[in-house]
């Protein structure tokens, strides 16, 4: 299984091109060009009644312009494959988005991307393209100014590089390389999970932490085992990965083989941390747990992780 949230395909995303600002100034003014529209990162969609079905909301150049949004520094997500249309993303506060003249109407609803996924009524192929869209509006929130002289940043090359207007120093969109890790026992019998304590009453997942300078990826999965609950991990595996635009992560899944099993939870970081046996958790997974305790949905790699355990994926 694959988590809803992935690689942002839909679009032809040109990443030679966005140099080209003669090009995407013609993409911008071109009759097919769309923009969908972030409010505080939270996207605007369409969605029928019952809220089962959502897509992007997406908007013309003169619809932005009626609504007094600013297309100039729009983020070019890429191109239509069908239309050969340019594809942007316009970010700004949801202040200015429910102010704007006629914004209550046509800039709404506004949901936020975390929920969009949880509730499964927009394609995984939508939700990509608007965690592409979200992950770089945030790097650009904290990227104004300059890191090395502290003077103000443009915007250039389509949303996809900033630069300093006083040293010129550059900046580049950031991605954080995050190790989620399912530690499994060394028979294969049981799983760790772990309860964080801004995790939702009785949800168990996989452990997780920031790749830190000078440190390779089985290296952080041993490190962060070994701090969160002193288990010693062995062989790394790795499992696959999923771009988390919460704010701009790459979770990189591995499948880790403890040593030890006594568990010893560093309450900074973990509420909780416990073995379970393979059955249990496939009660998780199936929601029929007799305590209900649960593991995250299907937009999540913790839940692709936690399904390869359950199948026995590492030894094979
Ligand atoms: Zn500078």
């Amino acid at each position: 299984m694959r988590p809803t949230l992935g690689a942002a395909t839909l679009l032809d995303r040109q990443s030679h091109k966005r140099h080209d600002a003669p090009y995407l100034e013609q993409l911008r003014a071109g009759a097919q060009a769309k923009f969908l529209v972030l409010a505080d990162q939270k996207p605007v969609i369409r969605t029928n009644a019952e809220r089962t079905e959502a897509t992007i909301r997406w908007f013309s150049r003169d619809q932005l312009l009626r609504l007094g949004l600013p297309t100039a520094d729009a983020l070019f997500l890429g191109v239509d494959r069908v239309t050969g249309g340019g594809c942007f993303a316009v970010a700004v506060t949801e202040h200015r988005a429910r102010n704007a003249p006629g914004g209550l109407e046509l800039l709404r609803p506004i949901v936020d991307l975390r929920t969009l996924a949880m509730q499964g009524a927009m394609s995984s192929e939508e939700l990509s393209l608007l965690g592409q869209a979200k992950a770089l509006a945030a790097w650009h929130e904290n990227a104004r100014c300059c890191g090395h002289c502290g003077g103000t940043t443009l915007v250039k090359d389509g949303g996809w590089k900033r630069k300093c207007w006083a040293c010129g120093q550059e900046q580049f969109p950031r991605t954080d390389p995050v190790v989620i890790m399912l530690i499994v026992d060394r028979a294969g019998d049981r799983c760790l999970l772990g309860h964080e304590a801004r995790f939702m009453d009785k949800m168990y997942s996989a452990l997780a932490g920031f790749i830190e300078p000078g440190e390779d990826i089985e290296h952080a999965v041993r490190r962060e085992t070994q701090e969160e609950t002193g288990i010693e991990v062995g062989d790394v595996r790795f499992h696959s990965t999923q771009p988390w635009p919460f704010p701009h992560s790459l979770m990189i899944g591995c499948i880790g083989i403890a040593k030890t099993t006594e568990v010893n939870v560093d309450p900074n970081e973990l509420q909780e941390a416990r073995w379970f046996p393979r059955a249990e958790v496939k009660l998780m997974l199936e929601g029929k747990h007799p305590d209900g305790l649960w593991v995250p949905g299907k937009q999540a790699i913790a839940r692709a992780l936690i399904t390869a355990f359950v199948e026995g994926w590492w030894q094979d």
